[in-house]
């Protein structure tokens, strides 16, 4: 890049025509040759605050210097070398470069300024932003995403469908990248070149399906550059371990723990199921290990229906009180007395 007008401005890409304007007039006021001097470096800054506008001021010369000017900031390093290197070969003839150097001493003498962007654009430079151009349209599949999603043994068992909602970036589709459009600051991206969206995938995971098992969506990956097709959506299964249940076919195990007094006079337990929280009766006398069959709440496939098998445990108390233990020394003492 020869000159960073920006830069030389001192604004930014985004800088409004009213900013450019403004910033030219007050370069201009203070470098002006009459107010600054007459010495060399005074009339080339002069010369270069009003090269800068008058391709800044141009709505498709500033497009077309935008174009060139990220290109370059993106092969910066070399860029600087090659151009230097490719002038001499750009304008062939030697009578034509020394009447080039002429005039822009002329333009200089006389402040005003005609300014040819092809010269600029020398043959090598335009060969770089034509591959370059090349190389921006070329169709590029978009990139696999690789995601996790958590279901439960009941969906895994059954099978499930989950919608993943997946945060993606993808090539502004009003700029193809570009961040400008018709000279002016994409607004669709605010000139950042990508957008980023949330994509909703809908995924169904099949009956049975096993704990780290990788689904492939195709096609639910990043969008594809340039009608190029999208990657795919990797998503793998996790099978969540189930919390104080066991499966055994469509039934569902599980224990419960009474206390002693529960067990002799009977009760009531909560159980949390597949239907929700339903009542297990207790009865009078429940022995150790007994089981109590819940119709129904177990797992439904392909219209059967499995129960769920609760399996009653009876707790010994651990921490005691006086009082309990001189309850239980009278329980004794009654029991003694009934083996008499
Ligand atoms: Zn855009």
């Amino acid at each position: 890049m020869t000159k960073d007008y920006y830069k030389i401005l001192d604004i930014t890409e985004f800088s409004t025509q009213d900013e450019i304007k403004s910033a030219y007039r007050k370069l201009a006021r203070k470098w002006h040759p009459d107010v600054a001097g007459n010495s060399d470096d005074v009339i080339n800054k002069f010369k270069e605050i009003n090269e800068a506008y008058e391709i800044l001021s141009d709505k498709a010369r500033k497009a077309d210097y935008d174009t060139a000017r990220r290109f370059y900031n993106y092969a910066s390093g070399t860029s600087e070398k090659k151009e230097t290197a490719s002038t001499g070969n750009a304008t062939n003839p030697n009578s034509k470069t020394s009447t080039k150097k002429e005039e822009t001493k002329d333009s200089g003498k006389k402040f005003g300024f005609s300014f040819n962007w092809e010269e600029i654009l020398s043959k090598k430079y335009a060969e770089m932003q034509m591959k370059n151009e090349q190389k921006k349209n070329a169709p590029k599949r978009g990139a696999d995403i690789n995601t996790e999603v958590e279901i439960s043994v009941f969906e895994a068992i059954n099978g499930t469908t989950k919608t993943i909602n997946l945060l993606q970036t993808h090539v502004c589709p009003k700029c193809g990248g570009r961040k400008f459009v018709n000279g002016g600051v994409c607004k669709h991206c605010n000139g950042k070149g990508d957008v980023t969206s949330y994509k909703k995938s809908t995924v169904r995971s099949p009956e049975g399906i096993k704990d780290n098992s990788k689904i492939r969506l195709a096609g639910e990956g990043e969008n594809g550059i340039n009608g190029a097709p999208s990657g795919d959506l990797y998503l793998t299964v996790h099978v969540a371990e189930p919390k104080n249940y066991k499966t055994d076919g469509l039934n569902i195990l599980k224990n419960i723990t009474i206390s002693p007094y529960e067990a002799v006079l009977g009760s009531e337990v909560s159980v949390p199921t597949v239907k929700g929280n339903v009542l297990v009766k207790i009865a009078p006398n429940t022995r150790n290990g007994q089981k109590i069959r819940l119709s129904g709440c177990g797992i439904s496939n392909k219209g059967r229906e499995g129960d769920m098998i609760v399996t009653v445990e009876i707790q010994i108390p651990t921490n005691v009180s006086n009082e309990e233990v001189e309850l239980y020394k009278r329980l004794r003492e009654i029991a003694l007395k009934g083996q008499i």
